[in-house]
């Protein structure tokens, strides 16, 4: 099969190429050579590799200050004969590269995972018929069809194009699109300019075309560079960020203090190797070790919540941003109602039909005036004969069930149609195709031409919103033969259906000569056959969560190409606007919006909450002003033209379902079922994310800051150590494990979606909580140092005493925890007890602490002896003190708040 692998495709001709392929415009490939290419070339897809970038990651871990320093200590330690505490250290950074690796593989992983949800289709010709499949499944020789907003699935020679434009920047970095056809071109011409080539990664951005597929995997153009472009995921945020110049912040104030330290020992003529450990300990001591990790995993997770809600993160950073967005900008049709249409009414000349029936069923009854009509009169026909054919969806039956293949709003034209009885075979022999204008959303209209075979006439038939298609016909047809047309009634017409939450189309039509359509031909001269009213049932889900967003403190404004008056009663309904809104000051079109300068387009955004008929690149300008109103802004897309609006906007938000490639690629994160309340979903899941995140930070600081000062006090005091750096070192491990983590877990409070957005600029930790940590830490320093000094004034040796501090840090910091489940409301009024990771966390934690105090082998590695009951109770005691001065901090701190 060699032969099929090649380079020169562009020289060779169609005809050639499908020869050379054994494979066939209309029926494609056979079976048997589908078998044998799957089995030759495999799947169609590009395996990254990996391996050294795990190897890599792994050693990169390595690369932190905060390691440096432990490596330092352990080397230095040996060199000084502290063999037990040098390993200890060096078993403590082994440890920490190792968590750390998991934890970043695993996340990656979790993340990377999720893309595999996001599966690319192709739409193949196999057999004569269309079918989706796995862009995977591909072979060289399929005849693929693509559409505007098609990612290219592999490299193909076209066969046909219609005004085909790609987006090849990707490959070339030239970011005009660029205009295919099908010539058949020198062997020397280079690879960016052959034309009649299309490449795997690239973008349909326009028009429709049909290929060949000539190579697949690691043969196509990007399978060869496919090394160069290992798009990893960047485990990036602003939180992240944030920490990370936290932390070198930190660095630098501890590096001053353990020189500090150092000096000040050497001047009082302690040992050595005493005050370098004494350094050494307050290095370890104060920085959080467990920090990058606990904001990794806590995203992670929310990550991984957020998908079982429909809400696929593409890029991470969204997950933080979406706890505090202020503005959902959102589609209407698909997103808002349900996206299945049914046809209710139907106007032609002068008369008001309604249409009946239940479902996608083709059956019911059309009335006049409250009764059923016998016959169909002529005109309701030829609205609908044009509806039926100027459609490119199809009606299909499953067990019983009938179900729409294609765009909902031509489902339901087609059932409407089918009510009529009309006979599907022989209107389509009767009517052949001849071309085609596909839909487009910023052409607001469709149009085909089809032979009439008995009248021997070629017609196009137009369908589409009535701005663009009534201003197109002269004539209408009504009961006596066409007659003059009046566009004012017919828009009265049009605009009474609209304000009932209808979605209104035109259909109107025209004979002409040609075999084909041009666009000029669609300027005038049309006879309009009737206008087709529709139901979009708005999603019931959706209404919930409009109004949970709105207590949340969430705007939200619904973009559409449908008409202003559609959207108005469907905003209504939903409750985006309240029963006394005024459209004039809540509503805006299209042409309205083109009119108003930045400025006042950013005032009108007070009040506006409906944008109708709009054009995608206008969404670009709506992001903008509400960004530049302070708003954090998520914004739906489906189409390739909302690929801007959804790279501006802070959370651009994809549709899975009937998004296009180039809207998911440009997209943060994507909805699998296309639906407005899995945004709220994930904006609550959000908020919790964060509220973890702060949780864990409030909680992990002071002891740090704890440890610090302990060794600090002690030094500048000439005590001796009251905890030493590998007891530091064990705290800061097994806590951070054991009792941070578990505040992942936390539930949701209560108030989540009842209080306003997080302002993205207000600093990570309030006021309070930095009063509330520095309490904490102060408390840890004043408690255990005073208990170590009144055990050593005791008389008793000092790993008594030392054992004593260490597990006093430790039970504060479990009992500390559980006041951090909740930073503002009071411990007695939640409850404590909800997180079963957390009381599990807390009775390993204790476990330890019994080895720590009780096992020869953790004795002497740590330094540490067994204590007598009244220790443990003095530990106890003076540790569950914190829940006290926290609750009354608490008290004075958020009181304000509460009132
Ligand atoms: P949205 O999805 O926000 O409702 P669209 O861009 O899909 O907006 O549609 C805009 C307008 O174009 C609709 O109000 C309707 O009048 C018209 N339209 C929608 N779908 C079709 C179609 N398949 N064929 C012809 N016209 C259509
Ligand atoms: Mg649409």
């Amino acid at each position: 099969m060699e032969h099929l692998i090649g380079e020169n495709w562009h020289a060779l001709s169609v005809e050639e190429t499908l020869e050379l392929f054994e494979s066939d415009e209309i029926e494609g490939l056979s079976p048997l050579n589908i078998k044998h290419r799957e089995e030759y070339f495999g799947l169609n897809e590009i395996k990254q590799k990996n391996k050294e970038t795990k190897l890599k990651k792994f050693f990169m871990q390595f690369h932190n200050a905060l390691i440096y320093i432990l490596l330092a200590a352990s080397f230095i330690t040996f060199l000084l004969g502290e063999y037990i505490d040098s390993s200890v250290i060096f078993a403590v950074v082994i440890i920490n590269v190792v968590v750390g690796f998991i934890q970043e593989v695993k996340a990656q992983e979790a993340i990377e995972s999720l893309k595999n949800l996001i599966d690319t289709n192709a739409i193949v010709i196999r057999e004569g018929k269309k079918h989706e499949i796995s862009s995977k499944k591909l072979v060289p020789g399929d005849i693929v069809i693509l559409e505007s907003g098609s990612k290219v699935p592999s490299d193909i020679r076209l066969i046909s194009v219609k005004d085909l434009k790609v987006d090849e920047s990707m490959l070339t970095g030239e970011s005009l699109p660029v205009i295919k056809n099908i010539e058949t071109m020198d062997e020397k011409t280079l690879l960016n300019d052959r034309n009649n080539m299309i490449y795997s990664g690239t973008f349909v951005t326009y028009g429709r075309a049909k290929g060949i597929v000539i190579a697949t995997a690691k043969h196509t153009q990007v399978g060869k560079i496919a090394n160069l472009i290992h798009e990893s995921v960047s485990l990036q945020t602003p939180l992240t960020r944030k920490i990370s110049q936290f932390s070198k912040l930190l660095l630098y104030i501890i590096l001053l203090l353990a020189a500090v330290t150092l000096a000040v020992g050497l001047l009082r003529e302690y040992s050595f190797v005493d005050i370098f450990m004494a350094s050494v300990a307050l290095a370890v001591g104060a920085i959080p070790e467990g920090l990058p990790a606990a904001v990794t995993i806590t995203l992670a997770i929310g990550v991984h919540k957020m998908a079982k809600k429909n809400a696929i993160i593409r890029k991470l950073p969204a997950v933080e941003t979406l706890g505090s967005v202020t503005t959902i900008c959102s589609d209407k049709t698909g997103t808002l109602t349900q996206n299945k249409m049914f046809v209710t009414n139907i106007f032609t000349a002068s008369s008001l039909y309604e249409v009946k029936g239940v479902g996608y069923e083709p059956k019911g009854e059309f009335l006049l005036d409250k009764k059923v009509l016998k016959t169909i009169p002529k005109e309701l026909y030829e609205t609908l004969l044009s509806s039926y054919l100027c459609n490119e969806a199809y009606l299909i039956q499953k067990d019983k069930e009938y179900e729409i293949s294609g765009d909902p709003t031509e489902g339901a034209l087609i059932v409407a149609a089918l009510k009529m009885g009309i006979n599907e075979y022989e209107i389509n022999k009767a009517h052949k195709r001849l071309d085609i204008l596909p839909f487009e959303s910023d052409r607001q209209y469709m149009a085909t031409l089809n032979e009439d075979e008995e009248k021997q006439i070629n017609e196009i038939h137009l369908k589409g919103s009535i701005e663009r298609v009534l201003p197109l016909c002269s004539n209408m047809l009504s009961q006596k033969g066409t007659k003059k047309f009046n566009l004012a009634e017919i828009e009265n017409e049009a605009k009474s259906l609209a304000s009932k939450g209808l979605r209104v189309l035109a259909v109107a039509k025209k004979r002409v000569e040609e075999n084909e359509i041009e666009n000029s031909r669609l300027k005038d001269d049309f006879v309009f056959l009737g206008l087709v009213a529709m139901i979009d049932p708005p999603r019931q889900e959706a209404i919930e969560s409009v109004k949970a967003c709105k207590t949340a403190g969430i705007n939200i404004i619904m973009i559409t190409g449908d008409h202003a008056l559609t959207a108005f009663s469907i905003a209504k309904m939903m409750n985006i606007l309240n029963k006394e809104d005024k459209f004039e000051d809540t509503a805006l079109n299209a042409k309205e919006l083109h009119e108003l300068s930045d400025t006042q387009l950013i005032e009108k955004l007070k009040t506006t909450k409906v944008f109708a008929r709009v054009e995608p690149e206008q969404k670009l300008r709506i992001v903008d002003a509400l960004q530049a109103r302070g708003e954090i802004v998520a914004m739906t897309g489906d189409g390739v033209n909302d690929a801007p609006a959804l790279k501006q906007a802070d959370i651009g938000i994809a549709m899975g379902k009937t998004g296009t490639e180039v809207a998911k690629e440009a997209s943060d994160m994507l909805l699998t079922d296309d639906n407005f309340s899995s945004i709220a979903k994930a904006v609550k899941e959000g908020r919790n994310v964060f509220d973890n995140l702060i949780k864990f930070i409030t909680w992990t600081l002071p002891t740090n800051l704890g440890e610090g000062l302990v060794i600090l006090f002690s030094i500048m005091l000439g005590f001796s150590l009251p905890i030493l750096p590998v007891q530091i070192l064990w705290i800061n491990m097994t806590t951070a494990i054991f009792l941070g983590l578990m505040l992942v877990f936390e539930k949701k409070e209560e108030n989540i979606m009842t209080r306003p957005p997080r302002t993205p600029s207000t600093p990570i930790l309030s006021k309070e909580l930095l009063i509330m940590m520095l309490t904490v830490g102060f408390y840890m320093l004043i408690s255990s140092t005073t208990i170590f000094e009144y055990y050593i004034n005791k008389g008793v040796n000092e790993e008594y005493a030392r054992t004593v501090a260490v597990n006093i840090f430790v039970f504060i910091e479990i009992f500390y925890l559980f006041t951090c489940k909740n930073l503002e409301k009071s411990t007695f009024k939640i409850n404590p007890f909800d997180n079963r990771y957390l009381l599990y966390g807390v009775f390993l934690m204790i476990v330890l602490q019994i080895l720590f105090t009780n096992s020869s082998l953790l004795n002497s590695a740590f330094g540490t002896t067994s204590l007598s009951l009244y220790s443990w109770g003095l530990i106890v005691l003076v540790s569950f003190f914190i829940i006290f001065i926290v609750e009354i901090l608490k008290y004075f701190l958020f009181y304000k708040k509460r009132n």
